[in-house]
């Protein structure tokens, strides 16, 4: 398998058909089995859409509207970058999902998505190098931020330009492979690879949406095992759903916050139990009943 590990650098503005994150440069190293770098690629890209560069991006990348103006547009450079590819079994790599997700929306915007299978696999680097060290996936460590942290050099190479990040990502994913962690995070790129990464996740306001599954709020205690009952309606405040509940068997009594996400494989019920001590929960008649109700707190 060649392990592909692409950097993008893109301009981001508004264009006549919408916000457009345009791809400015691309960089790309080849690694073979053994972790080798095999070859690499870098290329500018003519910008067709947004135009004039961000202050932002000259700023970060030292690119400048005088370097872009001989460069090939998009389409030349990935007729190269898909030569430079090839045809064989590859895992493309990046760190974080943001240069596979604007590689995806550039190919579309020049209606060339069927073009985005030249990729046969994709790996988050990131999570996998966070992963072997322990970070939480939650988290976003900046590469340079990560590089020194697990002692991978960074060299003289500025920063924040395609091909540099490429090698400085190649070199973090070297040092951190293993079979067993790349088999955790390496993804077939196929159409619902795609789906999945362009569904925009979202929290439930609305408890009274069809979505909801009222058995999901049945909460065990977690002394006894015992369900508990609900003892007030739900607040919801920040996105979540609040409410306090007693265990009819020992008697303990819990702010639970329920967190219902919908994500591309559907509901996601997530709940954070506190204790609360003393005897100052003043219990809501009907609260059980129903979900119904739920008071909205927080600004939207
Ligand atoms: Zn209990």
């Amino acid at each position: 398998m060649k392990y592909i590990i692409m950097d993008l650098e893109w301009n981001g503005a508004s264009t006549r058909s919408g916000y457009f994150d345009e791809i400015i440069e691309i960089g790309a190293v080849a690694l073979d089995d053994q972790m080798n770098i095999t070859s690499e690629f870098q290329t500018l890209v003519s910008p067709k859409q947004t135009k004039k560069l961000r202050g932002r991006i000259k700023e970060l990348t030292h690119i400048t509207n005088e370097d872009l103006k001989n460069a090939d547009g998009f389409i030349t450079v990935f007729k190269k970058l898909k030569a430079w590819i090839g045809t064989g079994d590859n895992c493309m790599l990046s760190w974080g999902n943001s240069d596979i997700s604007v590689l995806y929306e550039n190919l579309k915007r020049y209606d060339m998505l069927d073009e985005i299978y030249i990729i046969k696999n994709y790996c988050d680097a990131q999570q996998l190098c966070q992963k072997a060290v322990d970070i939480s996936l939650a988290k976003q460590v900046g590469l340079s931020a990560f590089a020194e942290l697990v002692g991978v050099e960074i060299g003289e190479d500025q920063l924040h330009r395609a091909l540099n990040d490429s090698r400085l990502t190649a070199r973090c994913f070297a040092k951190l492979f293993t079979p067993e962690l790349f088999g955790m995070f390496v993804k077939k790129a196929d159409p619902v690879f795609y789906e999945r990464m362009n569904f925009k996740c979202y929290n439930l306001q609305d408890l009274e949406d069809e979505q909801v599954v009222f058995s999901d709020f049945m909460t065990e205690c977690p002394e006894c095992g015992a369900f508990m009952k609900r003892l007030t309606r739900f607040t919801c405040k920040n996105k979540k759903h609040y409410a306090k509940y007693r265990c009819g068997i020992c008697g303990r009594k819990y702010n639970i916050s329920h967190t219902l996400k919908i994500t591309y494989d559907g509901l996601d019920h997530r709940k954070t139990l506190n204790e609360i001590g003393g005897n100052d929960v003043q219990e809501t008649d009907d609260a059980a009943d129903t979900v119904s109700g739920c008071a909205h707190t927080d600004a939207q």
